[in-house]
């Protein structure tokens, strides 16, 4: 990734071009590198005459350690290796924008100081960011900061036309600015243009975007859209760490009032275990084990099997479990690597099973498979199924997307009610629905949940 800052001397009496690297701190002669997390930086001038000066702040990525950061179970398998974090300018850019030009950033310069104060003609060119939204976003968002915006669409692939062209495009900024807001309109644009969640983004992050906006996001005629995007980022975060990060151990007292989303719906899957008196229980779809785990705390369930399709989260479950410290457990819990689109022997007889958050990463035709080998041929006493409810996302925004990067669909409840009694009618099942976590009023709850009972079957 690549962006170059370039000022040009307006007339003879003008500063000279090169003092830009006073601005940014940064001597023309020099080259600086500098390691982030997620990869190197480097910035360099590859031209500095009194009449023309660019500074270039070039970022390579390294896929390996962002593969690091990208959890088992986020996104589809290849994601943590194969995506456009490394080539398209974005939000990791603006990260590295601010470790680069961060003192320039606060708008000091101990040699130009009055510089430093005044608008400059500067140009900003950016050869690939990302542009998630409307064709127009990039003009929307930089165009009324004053900038003359070009945004040349990128195809994805020439020889392939169909795959169409965004949403990368080569970006140019041009205008009379003060360069620390120009830096400013970046850091913070970059990634709402971008829109994909940040892999480092946390709270303190988006503060600290959020303040980089002072002074200009008030007045901004997209400030709404700007805003819900790092909202949107942020309820990414938190759901992200719902779902991914390991919890506070289980002996510490919930530090917060109100439990988070997905611990409240595992919550309440164990709770509807136990109260059908359920002793052999399946996990489906186990993930890092987090429903096991609860289970396992009830002396009722004398047995316990979780399957999932990704080695790596089992064995990231065996670990939280303790399972290889514990070998009085391996009688009573049971981790299967398998996929519930293939019929699956060892999976029949039990008294429940459980899907939370589950079939929404299955691809709309293998669900299919699922319904039979589950219904069908595993056959358990009960079946506890929760998926989001899509009609709640307008909640987080219109173009809030999908929950989750590896989702396949998401359901509004029509859609769950029509999928569940489908499956009840086929197979002998009666089911009920019941809502987990905030319910709005209009849109209903955030996760919607149905129990089946086997009606042939009585435990
Ligand atoms: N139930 C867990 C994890 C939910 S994430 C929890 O609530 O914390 C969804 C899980 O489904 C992931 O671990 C994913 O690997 C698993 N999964 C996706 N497709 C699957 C399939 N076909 N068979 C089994 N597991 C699958």
């Amino acid at each position: 990734m690549l962006l170059t800052l370039t000022a040009t001397r307006s007339g003879p009496e003008a500063f000279p071009a090169t003092d830009l690297g006073f601005l940014l701190h940064k001597h023309p002669g020099r080259v600086l590198v500098r390691e982030l997390p997620f990869g190197r930086s480097t910035v360099f001038y590859p031209e500095a005459t009194p009449e023309s000066c660019t500074a270039a702040l070039l970022l390579e990525v390294d896929p390996v350690a962002l593969s690091r950061h990208t959890r088992a179970g986020e996104g589809t398998p290849l994601e943590p290796y194969v995506n456009d974090r490394p080539y398209a300018g974005g939000s990791f850019l603006a990260v590295a924008l601010r470790d680069a030009f961060g003192t320039a950033m606060t708008g000091r310069s101990k040699e130009r100081q009055e510089l430093a104060n005044t608008p400059l003609p500067l140009v900003a060119e950016l050869p690939c960011v990302a542009a998630r939204g409307p064709a127009d976003l990039p003009g929307r968002l930089f165009g009324p900061l004053g900038y003359v915006v070009q945004a040349e669409p990128i195809p994805l692939d020439p020889l392939f036309p169909d795959w169409g062209e965004r949403p990368y495009v080569r970006l140019r900024l041009a205008g009379t600015v003060r360069l620390r807001d120009l830096l400013a309109h970046l850091y913070v644009l970059l990634p709402v243009l971008d829109g994909r969640k940040h892999y480092y983004l946390d709270d303190a992050e988006v503060e600290k975007l959020l303040r980089h906006g002072s002074g200009w996001l008030d007045e901004h005629p997209e400030r709404e859209f700007i805003t819900r995007r790092f909202l949107r980022f942020r309820e990414l975060v938190r759901q992200a760490e719902a779902t991914f990060t390991p919890e506070a151990e289980d002996e510490e007292p919930a530090r917060e009032a109100r439990p988070r989303l997905h611990d409240e719906r595992l919550d309440r899957v164990a709770e509807v275990l136990k109260a059908s008196g359920a002793a052999r229980i399946l996990d489906l779809g186990c993930g890092e084990g987090k429903l096991l785990r609860r289970l396992l705390a009830a002396p009722q369930f004398r047995e316990l099997v979780g399957l999932d399709v990704s080695a790596r989260s089992l064995e990231i479950a065996a670990e939280k479990l303790h399972l290889r410290e514990r070998p009085e457990l391996a009688g009573r819990v049971r981790l299967l690597h398998g996929s519930l689109t293939y019929r699956d022997a060892r999976l029949r007889g039990f008294d429940a099973a459980a899907l939370v958050e589950v079939i929404e990463h299955l691809e709309p035709h293998r669900l299919q498979a699922l319904t039979t080998n589950l219904f069908g041929d595993a056959r358990p006493g009960r079946v506890v199924v929760t998926t989001p409810n899509r009609e709640y996302n307008a909640v987080f925004g219109e173009d809030a997307g999908m929950r989750h990067a590896d989702h396949r669909f998401e359901w509004t409840r029509a859609e769950f009610r029509a999928w569940a009694e489908g499956a009840a009618r086929d197979h002998g099942y009666a089911v009920r629905f019941e809502d987990v976590g905030e319910v709005h009023p209009e849109y209903g709850p955030v996760t919607q949940m149905a129990v089946f009972n086997n009606t042939r079957c009585l435990i």
